[in-house]
């Protein structure tokens, strides 16, 4: 279960997380939506503590992320306790990021290999598996530049499953792909989603989000003003800036 409460976050004058509270149960699928600049990627990079938090805090399963609590203050924890902690949460970027010198078994492999100290046999195993998963098995030994974004992506998401975190993150996974790219990856994200895998995505793909998620949150200039079932939030979302940017992408 990821919890946060309260999240505060500011970049100089700007504050641009107003005191998140949001739940997020084993098994949901999350899709946030929102305007440009409303504070969708700093929200996901504050799960994982890519972003430190003014206020506020950051649970997975009880356990309290890039901080320990002593007494009634925060202290931030060493990065290699976050680096471990960061093997819980799987992030998938807009785009890819894959280790261009690697193939794309060896992208796989590179995280359980490093922090978990797998076996190679074993890490390889797994990842041909991922790859099948993500339909991608017999490009294993092809490198990042012989794919396409779609197929990069892919990899990426294999990548991320490698670790078997407990939550997977996607910040607009499909939005640097060219169109005909985009259906191939939010399938192997629908599929994920059917087997029960806990996700975090921020998209602009309208269609899918209302089919993927179990829920959505929208957030608008750093607060969460409307959330619910696809079904309620399309037909009758309360909030007036929910209804404005609703107007304009469906
Ligand atoms: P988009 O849909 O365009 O990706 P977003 O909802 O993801 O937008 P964020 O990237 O979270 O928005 O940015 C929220 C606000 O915080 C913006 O005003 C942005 O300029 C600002 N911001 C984000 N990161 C930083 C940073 N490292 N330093 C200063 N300001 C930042
Ligand atoms: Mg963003």
């Amino acid at each position: 279960q990821v919890a946060l409460h309260s999240v505060h976050k500011r970049f100089g004058d700007v504050e641009v997380l107003k005191g998140i509270d949001l739940q997020i149960e084993p098994g949901e699928v999350v899709v946030i939506l929102g305007p440009s600049g409303s504070g969708k990627s700093t929200l996901l990079r504050t799960i994982n503590h890519l972003e430190k938090l003014d206020r506020g805090s950051v649970e997975i399963d009880g356990e309290l992320i890039g901080y320990r609590r002593r007494g009634d203050a925060l202290h931030e924890l060493p990065e290699r306790e976050v680096l471990r902690q960061r093997t819980q949460i799987g992030m998938v970027f807009q785009n890819f990021n894959l280790f261009p010198h690697l193939s794309v078994l060896e992208n796989v492999i590179e995280a359980p290999r490093a922090a978990l100290r797998q076996q190679k046999a074993a890490a390889t195993e797994k990842a041909l598996d991922l790859l099948e998963r993500v339909g991608l098995r017999h490009r294993a030994n092809s490198y990042p530049r012989q794919l396409s974004g779609g197929q990069q992506q892919r990899v990426a998401i294999a990548r991320a499953l490698a670790l078997e975190p407990k939550v997977l993150l996607f910040d607009e996974p499909t939005s640097a792909l060219d169109p005909e790219l985009v259906t191939e990856v939010l399938d192997v994200i629908k599929n994920l989603a059917k087997s029960g895998t806990t996700m975090i995505i921020v998209s602009h793909e309208i269609g899918f989000a209302r089919e993927v998620a179990d829920r959505i949150v929208f957030l608008d200039a750093g607060q969460l003003i409307e959330q619910g079932s696809p079904e309620h939030v399309f037909s009758s979302a309360a909030h007036p800036r929910a209804q404005a940017f609703l107007a304009k992408v469906l």
